[in-house]
């Protein structure tokens, strides 16, 4: 078997060769590209079995076209969202395509957190001031978190995590999701989204991203959280209607914004762009709120997390070589 992974950064190829060495290294091949999966890049998959793709690579129906033209019947996605995949041309091509559901939600969930913390207490501005000799405390001015109400907008393996370590600060924890788990009921209680909005001082956002949820917090669901809330986006960019989110900022109904993910973070992210003219105004604009945060799709970015990625997707790989159930095999359910 030959598997070309894509956007691949020295430390996939770290994780993946350890996982690779360990218990695949008479069965597979592996070529690393860095750069993304694309249209023009897809050719240098042409001897290979299968890719194996990050967040940011986009499989639309040409490259997967491209792909299957190329032989290749499996798409391995290293990561959990699985919005960057058209499925349903998967599907038509007959593509066998697997996910890496769960790995240590507890990294993401733990990220929020430092976001949250950061911001509140301006952690990051300390860092800055105190390195120039400034020991100035006005402008660092933070919330007690104990007591404050933080609202969870999808509860599933991440936003349970989440709860579970804010209702350990003594937060008061409301939920919102689709489809409730028993399991958030030892934390705090379900809402409507709405009631979740007008209550939370914290939001914090670990819903998936479909059609449904693209821009869930938008210009009418912001005039409806509490003013002074503070909004963490860990989980896909798309779920924030990033113009409404700065004039929600700009007229100071929010109090901060924490964000891991962006909406047009593909040609940003993972990169060194530092001698770049960025040339996306709107996250520029982002940038100059000192209320703001911006990682770069960090949170899953912890060794534990990296080598469970790595396990699970040659894993995945493996039983698809062998014709084996792969309970990760996207194809077989239903979305
Ligand atoms: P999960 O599938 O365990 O949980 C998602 C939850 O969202 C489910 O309970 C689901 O019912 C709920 N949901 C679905 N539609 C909803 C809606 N319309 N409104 C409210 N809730 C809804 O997924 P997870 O492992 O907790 O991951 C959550 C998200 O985190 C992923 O989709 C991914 O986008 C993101 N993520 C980010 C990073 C990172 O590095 N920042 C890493 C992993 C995952």
């Amino acid at each position: 078997m030959k598997l070309a992974v894509f956007s691949a950064q020295p430390y996939d190829q770290r994780f993946l060769e350890q996982v690779h060495k360990a218990k695949y290294s008479d069965a597979l091949e592996i070529l690393y590209h860095v750069f993304p999966l694309t249209t023009e890049t897809a050719d240098l998959a042409r001897d290979c079995d299968a890719v194996c793709v990050f967040v940011n690579d986009v499989l639309t129906k040409d490259v997967m076209d491209k792909l299957y033209s190329h032989g290749i019947r499996a798409i391995l996605l290293r990561c959990a969202g699985f919005n960057n995949i058209d499925l349903k041309e998967a599907e038509k091509l007959g593509f066998f395509v697997a996910n890496v559901p769960s790995y240590s939600p507890e990294a993401v969930a733990e990220f929020a957190v430092a976001l949250i913390q950061t911001l509140n207490r301006n952690t990051h501005r300390a860092y800055n001031r105190v390195r120039e000799g400034n020991f100035n405390l006005d402008g660092l001015l933070g919330q007690t978190l104990f007591g404050k109400t933080v609202g969870v907008v999808g509860t599933g393996k991440i936003g349970l995590s989440l709860a579970r370590i804010m209702k350990g600060f003594g937060c008061r924890l409301l939920g919102y999701d689709v489809y409730k788990t028993p399991d958030f009921d030892q934390y705090g209680k379900y809402v409507e989204l709405d009631d979740l909005l007008s209550q939370s001082d914290i939001v914090s956002l670990h819903c998936p991203l479909m059609d449904i949820t693209r821009h869930l917090i938008n210009k009418e669901t912001l005039s409806k959280m509490k003013p002074g809330a503070m909004l963490i986006n860990t989980s896909r960019g798309g779920l924030l209607d990033t113009s409404a989110v700065i004039a929600a900022l700009k007229n100071r109904t929010l109090r901060g914004v924490g964000l891991d993910v962006y909406e047009a973070e593909a040609p940003l992210f993972y990169s060194d762009h530092s001698s770049d003219i960025i040339q996306d105004d709107v996250f520029q604009r982002l940038m100059t709120f000192p209320n703001v945060l911006v990682c770069g799709h960090q949170g899953f970015f912890t060794e534990e997390a990296l080598t469970q990625i790595a396990e699970v997707t040659l894993s995945n790989l493996h039983d698809f070589k062998n014709g084996l159930p792969c309970k990760n095999n996207l194809m077989a359910k239903k979305h």
